[in-house]
């Protein structure tokens, strides 16, 4: 039996057209529409192969060589390649390729170092810290006792004073740094003095930057934080799913908190997929790949502050920006409504100051389309026209696929 992708494509047609038309619908609504949500990217056709193979029926609960089921000899190569891969990219003593997601990464890494009730200092959640990061909604805020440190109301930049003041008065267990929202880089050296001084772990959430830290375009967390937590989709353009990197001298902790203490057989597809993105991240191109990222959400945060809007901190050091379009009469929710219809996707999120809703956008993912800063320029012209109501929908959609036309994310 050969299957080739044609031949997968057009079985699923016949057997379940219900269900192809779902996989062709987004398929093109993904590539019609503007992507602009900070954790979205396109990933290559080689990741999606991974994903799509026979490696998706293996059952492999342990670690490679030590298994509790036969017939892994196979895929275990695809996950020491993995592991290997990690490891050289990022510059870690160790890494574990298994969790499902993010937030499956930072719960094995509270697992690792935590017990139930211990206190955790993070960025409050009104600031921009994950569910993950003392949620009342998530596993973290009702088994752990999270004091949040928050960003400055007028410049919206971390205040790492008030964070080491906070360390001091609650003798934290761990600190979690890292953010959904923060658009400049972390200064980990800073985390990691504040939390030698408290003597608390040091927990490095980079689910968001990963990507541009392996393409040498932000800062490592790695020779700071005692464990690093990651997601492998987002700038880093991998399969959704989730990492941890740490020190030899964790690793086997580390280990156990993912499998078996809170997952159970590793998804070998996946772990393929991850193996094949960082080979991927190794390369020049994707170096080239991340810095052009930045460039273009500096210039899409300057043509974006450009048309009124205000850019929380002023601009932007990475792939995400987030903005009041108040200027402009609008809140963030009811932008992003307008925007949706123009077909121009993104979020809305919480703002430094507090009373009203932002705009949260990334150039991730039209960065891998190949559009650079000449494009963003014309997006924040249309955007702003969307949300000012002075470009109608329809005006709006066709300088979409305009623009969508000349970039496709997956040619042919
Ligand atoms: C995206 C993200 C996560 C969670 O990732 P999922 O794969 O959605 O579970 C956790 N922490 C931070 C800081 C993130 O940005």
């Amino acid at each position: 039996m050969t299957v080739t992708p044609a031949q997968e494509t057009d079985a699923l047609r016949r057997q379940d057209p219900e269900l192809a038309d779902v996989l062709f619908g987004e398929l093109a609504r993904q590539s019609t529409t503007l992507q602009l949500i900070a954790a979205e990217n396109f990933t290559s056709p080689a990741v999606l192969a991974a994903l799509g193979s026979p490696l998706a029926n293996k059952y492999a609960e342990g670690y490679p060589g030590n298994r509790y089921h036969g017939g892994c000899e196979i895929v275990d190569v695809a996950e020491r390649l993995a592991v290997d891969r990690a490891r050289a990219l990022f510059g870690a003593g160790h890494a574990n390729v298994q969790p499902h997601s993010g937030s499956s990464a930072v719960l094995a890494a509270y697992a690792a170092l935590l017990r139930p009730g211990d206190t955790v200092l993070a960025l409050g959640l009104p600031h921009g810290g994950h569910l993950t990061h003392g949620s009342p909604a998530n596993f973290s805020g009702r088994w752990f006792d999270f004091v949040g440190y928050g960003v400055d109301a007028e410049t919206g930049l971390i205040d790492y004073e008030q964070v080491r003041a906070l360390a001091r008065a609650h003798h934290p267990k761990a600190i979690v740094c890292g953010s959904i929202a923060y658009p400049r880089h972390i200064d980990y050296a800073h985390f990691r003095a504040i939390a030698d001084e408290a003597g608390a772990y040091l927990i490095a959430d980079a689910a968001h930057p990963m990507g541009l830290v392996a393409g040498g375009a932000a800062p490592n967390p790695v020779p700071y934080a005692d464990i690093v937590c990651a997601t492998t989709h987002k700038v880093l353009r991998g399969p959704r799913g989730g990492m941890l990197l740490c020190g030899q001298e964790l690793a086997e902790r580390v280990d156990r908190a993912v499998f078996p203490f809170t997952q159970g057989g590793a998804q070998m597809h996946t772990i393929a997929a991850k193996a094949v993105a960082f080979g991927e991240a190794s390369t020049p191109e994707f170096s080239v790949y991340a810095h052009q990222v930045v460039a273009n959400a500096k210039a899409l945060a300057a043509g974006l502050a450009a048309e009124g809007l205000v850019v929380t901190t002023g601009g932007t050091d990475t792939h995400l920006i987030t903005a009041d379009p108040a200027p402009l009469g609008v809140d963030g929710r009811d932008a992003r409504g307008r925007l949706a219809a123009a077909g121009v996707v993104l979020d809305c999120c919480a703002l430094p100051h507090g009373d009203t809703r932002g705009l949260r956008l990334g150039t991730a993912a039209v960065t891998t389309q190949g559009m650079g800063e000449a494009e963003m320029g014309r997006v924040a012209v249309l955007l702003a026209g969307v949300v000012r109501d002075e470009v109608d929908s329809r005006t709006a959609r066709e300088e979409v696929r305009r623009l969508t036309a000349d970039f496709p994310p997956y040619p042919g």
